[in-house]
């Protein structure tokens, strides 16, 4: 494994840092104080092929690696948590997922605009009363000839108002629902139009205030059986090996976050004054900044460990779940670090430090919460866990197939 980012990466960070700056940076303010994103910022991330950035070119991408996406998304967290987050959602939610389990059919039909940026991207596994344990989902599919009728009600879904397409779990088998037995779920493919389908927003969010982030309700939605993704049983399998690459993207967005941190705080603390010296001076604030210096440079291994298992096709739930817990709890803390030496000024939206802490509370909390993922690490060493291999892996990757027409 080589450690060092290679010359292709480091093109890709300088053009989405330049990218993130030009077109995020002047408004993140602003779209955090109205709770909007702004969506004509999406057919640029399109242009530049970050919105299939893992994609092959043959299916609308840009063919690029999976350490590509870790960058994209560190990139575009260090200036906004809400654009990463539609990253999370569209290419690693919900287009490595079709890339992993969708028919060929199926890839034509959905995978090549979300590659593109036609067509916007999510995935709903959440309920009202059911997130960290989704066996106890309620939404169901009953099959009717060549389609399936589904209903419930999905809950806390990023992009649940915008997104065109989504994918959806929900139990096809109704005795395995009641035994909580996972070969009952299933995943469908549904399509923004379709009858009975209606979204909302919810407003009123601590974090990732510009971010879209919703409901969805289905009240007998026809769902073509064309619409199924993978078999039928297999719901929740896929939703968990979707949560493998959305996860990844968490986890490397979180490395943007403590970066932008520490940025800030080396800036005021080599500004302000206290005891006539800088602040910077003082060990105990050299002491956090040194801290976030540290765990920025371990989220940034890890992920990069991460992408390359992925691209070499390696199984990697373990590492990713690892990534995510870690690299979420170390950008929480580093941003209540930043908060902390910005003193005073930092608990006001005066500078950024407030948004960062608030936005990096989310993430602590979705794509399985902390305790999820220190229970799945002390399953794994207790070896009360192990993954077995999948009908359908996540492509290795291949630079020449993958930046073929
Ligand atoms: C901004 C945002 C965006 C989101 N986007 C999406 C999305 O796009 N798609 C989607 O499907 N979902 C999404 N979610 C939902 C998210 O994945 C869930 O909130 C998360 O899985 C936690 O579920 P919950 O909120 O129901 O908490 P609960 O499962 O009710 O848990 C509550 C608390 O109990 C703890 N807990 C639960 N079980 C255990 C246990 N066994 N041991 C110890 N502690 C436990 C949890 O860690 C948590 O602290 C999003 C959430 C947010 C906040």
């Amino acid at each position: 494994m080589d450690l060092a980012f290679s010359e292709e990466h480091e093109m890709i960070r300088k053009m989405v840092r330049d990218f993130a700056e030009r077109e995020l940076a002047p408004s993140v303010k602003e779209h955090d104080r109205n709770q909007t994103f702004d969506r004509t910022v999406l057919p640029k991330m399109a242009q530049l092929g970050l919105l299939g950035i893992c994609i092959p070119v043959k299916y609308g991408g840009a063919g690029m690696d999976y350490i590509s996406l870790g960058i994209v998304s560190d990139e575009l967290e260090r200036v906004d948590t809400a654009y990463r987050v539609i990253m999370s959602v569209h290419v690693g939610l919900n287009s490595l997922g079709l890339l992993q389990w969708a028919t060929e059919e199926q890839k034509q039909r959905f995978l090549v605009p979300q590659a593109m940026g036609d067509k916007l991207a999510t995935y709903a596994l959440t309920e009202p009363n059911a997130g960290s344990d989704p066996l106890a989902l309620q939404s169901t599919a009953r099959r009717d000839g060549d389609r399936y009728i589904l209903n419930g009600e999905k809950m806390w879904i990023s992009l649940a108002d915008v997104a065109d397409h989504f994918i959806v779990f929900a139990w096809t088998d109704q005795e395995k629902k009641r035994a909580r037995q996972a070969s009952g779920m299933s995943a469908f493919i549904l399509e923004r139009g379709m009858p009975g389908l209606t979204t909302g927003t919810i407003h009123g969010k601590l974090g990732v205030r510009a971010g879209n982030t919703g409901s969805i309700s289905m009240n007998e939605v026809p769902v073509p059986v064309a619409n199924r993704l993978g078999e039928e049983g297999e719901g929740f399998k896929i939703a968990m090996s979707c949560l493998d690459n959305g996860r990844y993207t968490v986890g490397a967005g979180a490395a943007g976050l403590i970066q932008a941190c520490l940025d800030a705080s080396v800036r005021y603390a080599r500004e302000r004054h206290t005891f006539g010296v800088p602040i910077g001076e003082h060990q105990l604030v050299q002491q956090m900044i040194a801290r976030m210096a540290q765990r920025l440079e371990i989220v940034r291994l890890l992920y990069a460990k991460v992408g390359w298992l992925k691209n070499q096709g390696i199984r990697n739930t373990r590492e990713t779940s690892l990534l995510k817990w870690y690299a979420c709890d170390a950008a929480f803390d580093s941003a209540a670090d930043a908060v902390q030496i910005h003193g005073a000024y930092g608990y006001s939206d005066e500078y950024d430090v407030e948004r960062y802490l608030r936005n990096a509370k989310g993430a602590v909390i979705y794509e399985g919460s902390r305790e999820i993922h220190q229970i799945m690490q002390a399953q794994y060493a207790l070896g009360l866990r192990q993954d077995r291999p999948l009908r359908c892996e996540l492509p290795a990757y291949d630079a020449d197939a993958w930046q073929a027409e």
